[in-house]
């Protein structure tokens, strides 16, 4: 008889996952995607309505969550949410923002608002929750959704770029870090997804025809084209996996 391979676990049974800016859009998906498989899903997000109805909806389905009210760019705050919530098997920073100019109009409060969400906390969210997995022994993962603006320019993009190529960078240098403890890390970079965030760029005839003229698959995102992604990158279907991207792009990057 031939010793057949088998597919590694797609579960997270028994295990504790943390998603930011998980009440709305691509973070709910996320949030949805790690309970399905078994995670009990602690998740962050600012305003506490929306996020109560998430959990209660994600709970009435069976599964397990529970609702943390965060902003995350209060670092302290976001310190003492993973200090009395974790530690964690699996963190999705998901919290993110765009505040879209030219270059040459952008603000000073807007590039700081800009960086503080998307690079800031993306970078000490991963760094509190590692702490967590490495003094636990937990060979953990972390996935930051970034962009396909990680890796290429766009219209009027210039920060939101910036802040996604910075978080790309950075997602390499901590694999590198924390190779040695097992922990993974690794972001999931998508194409226009309509959600809250894009309703400005989708209300824009002339950009959702430069959207359209870029994705080869002929179709916008949704959130749930993101969560197999996630998914995957969470169990151990992936643990060789890291410092690296998946791009669910419908091929925008591919030229
Ligand atoms: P969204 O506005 O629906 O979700 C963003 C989430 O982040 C919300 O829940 C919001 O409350 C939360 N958030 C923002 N600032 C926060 C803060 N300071 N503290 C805590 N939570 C905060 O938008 P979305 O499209 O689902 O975006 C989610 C992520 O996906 C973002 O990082 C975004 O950059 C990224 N992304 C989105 C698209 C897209 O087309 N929608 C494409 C590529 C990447």
């Amino acid at each position: 008889m031939v010793d057949l391979p088998s597919t590694p676990s797609f579960r997270l049974d028994g295990k504790k996952a943390f998603v930011t800016g998980g009440s709305s859009g691509i973070g709910l998906g996320c949030a949805v995607a790690l309970a399905e498989v078994g995670a009990h899903v602690v998740i962050a997000a600012r305003g506490k309505e929306r996020l109560d109805e998430a959990v209660a909806a994600i709970n009435a389905k069976g599964m397990s969550a529970e609702a943390v009210v965060l902003d995350v760019s209060d670092i302290a705050a976001m310190r003492k949410v993973v200090a009395d919530h974790g530690p964690f098997d699996v963190l999705v920073n998901c919290a993110g923002i765009g505040r879209h100019s030219k270059a040459l109009d952008t603000t000073e409060e807007d590039f700081d608002f800009v960086a503080e969400v998307n690079w800031k906390a993306a970078h000490f969210v991963s760094g509190a929750v590692a702490k967590g997995m490495i003094d636990n022994g937990i060979r953990g993962s972390i996935i930051h959704i970034s962009s396909q603006m990680g890796h290429v320019g766009g219209i009027d993009r210039s920060v939101y770029c910036g802040s996604k190529h910075a978080v790309e960078g950075m997602v390499k240098s901590m694999a590198i870090e924390w190779g040695e403890y097992g922990l993974r890390v690794n972001t999931v970079c998508p194409t226009f997804i309509r959600t809250p965030l894009t309703e400005v760029t989708f209300n824009d005839p002339e950009k959702i025809a430069w959207v359209m003229s870029k994705i080869k698959l002929g179709r916008v995102g949704m959130v749930e084209d993101i969560m197999g992604a996630v998914a995957y990158l969470a169990t151990d279907a992936s643990s060789l996996v890291t410092g690296t991207s998946i791009l669910v792009d419908g091929g925008w990057t591919a030229g």
